[in-house]
């Protein structure tokens, strides 16, 4: 026989009592100083059990007894249906093992949010945000670049007519491609470069035009570049390192990451390793490109190891190749294959 020791407060007045509850089958008896009562266990609603906390049973007439016993109560109870969400509650809340495992779940929740929903979320805003936002902020990106890293470019005029041509052509029968355009700098700093911006705007500088052999390895790296305009990719990986910054601050509680955003955001165009599905992305449309154009495919991997030869010291400015670190393996593996 279970054996209890509790407060018993009769629900009229604050006057506390100490109280025995003893247990019998199917019954409990509450013996104390002037209470001395019994009824049966399925009327006595008992509070659930959590972690450690005092428990209250509570009778049919109104009063109720507390105790800390939470075995006792629960030896009582046990079996009966409604006492089973608060036990779940307490095993959770008492077992080191189901915190630790809540903790890893949470960890694991959140890398998949980063890892899958994230990206597939900023693809969904991507494609569906009002080109009027993309064009502003494709506007501003080239601006600020404009202002700090580029200069104008010094090709002969003759020499940018044919370049433009040449992106218009692989540009042309892209369904909303009609906005897309090359714009042509000079820039010591990024050296021989591409870039796809948001809102359909690919900058080449002059000095990649001068390292190239041929025009087919410019329209190699245009292709590429315009793959990455098909897919959003500038303003995908954008949403995405914002949203990312957003999601830990949001779990982790700290939020100077978030202060810190706002003033990242130009210097995140420029950084931005494209991941290997952007690569990938843009490598398939490039050489779907270039077949249509009777271009050789081996054009692109020729350009990109010139670009690797002349890398320079200088790593202040991310380069071509290290903003597109997939690509780069990509033109080895090809050169390895032959
Ligand atoms: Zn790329």
């Amino acid at each position: 026989m279970t054996q209890v020791t509790a407060r018993y407060y009769d629900g009229k007045t604050s006057q506390q009592r100490e109280v025995v509850i003893w247990a019998e089958p199917g019954r409990l008896r509450v013996i104390g100083d002037g209470v001395d009562f019994s009824c049966a266990i399925a009327e006595v609603r008992p509070s659930p059990r959590v972690g450690n906390t005092r428990r209250h049973l509570r009778f049919a007439d109104g009063s109720l007894c507390e105790t800390e016993d939470n075995d006792a109560v629960d030896r009582i109870f046990a079996g009966l249906p409604s006492e089973a969400p608060g036990r779940l509650i307490h095993l959770w809340e008492s077992r080191f093992g189901y915190a630790a495992l809540a903790l890893a779940l949470t960890a694991a929740a959140l890398w998949a949010g980063i890892t899958y929903g994230i990206p597939a979320l900023a693809k969904q805003v991507a494609f569906s945000l009002p080109p009027s936002t993309e064009k502003a902020l494709g506007r501003d990106a080239l601006a600020g670049l404009d202002r700090v890293l580029l200069s104008p470019t010094r090709l002969p005029a003759a020499r940018r007519e044919k370049l433009r041509a040449l992106f218009s052509r692989l540009a042309s029968g892209l369904e909303g491609a009609g906005d897309y355009r090359l714009e042509l700098r000079s820039s010591k700093r990024l050296g021989a470069n591409a870039l796809a911006l948001p809102s359909g705007v690919v900058v080449l500088t002059d000095q990649l035009v001068r390292l190239a052999h041929s025009d087919d390895e410019i329209a190699a790296v245009l292709a590429h570049e315009i793959g990455h305009l098909r897919h959003r990719h500038a303003l995908r990986r954008l949403l995405q390192d914002s949203a990312t910054v957003l999601l830990v601050a949001a779990v982790t509680g700290d939020l100077t990451s978030i202060v810190s955003l706002a003033s990242a955001l130009p210097a995140m165009l420029l950084q931005a390793k494209y991941s290997r599905d952007f690569e990938r992305e843009a490598d398939e449309f490039a050489l779907d490109t270039m077949q249509r154009h009777g271009i050789p495919a081996e054009s692109f991997a020729a350009i990109l190891l010139r670009i690797e030869q002349r890398r320079g010291a200088s790593a202040d400015v991310p380069d071509y190749l290290s903003t597109h670190p997939a690509t780069r393996e990509r033109a080895a593996r090809s050169r390895a294959a032959r």
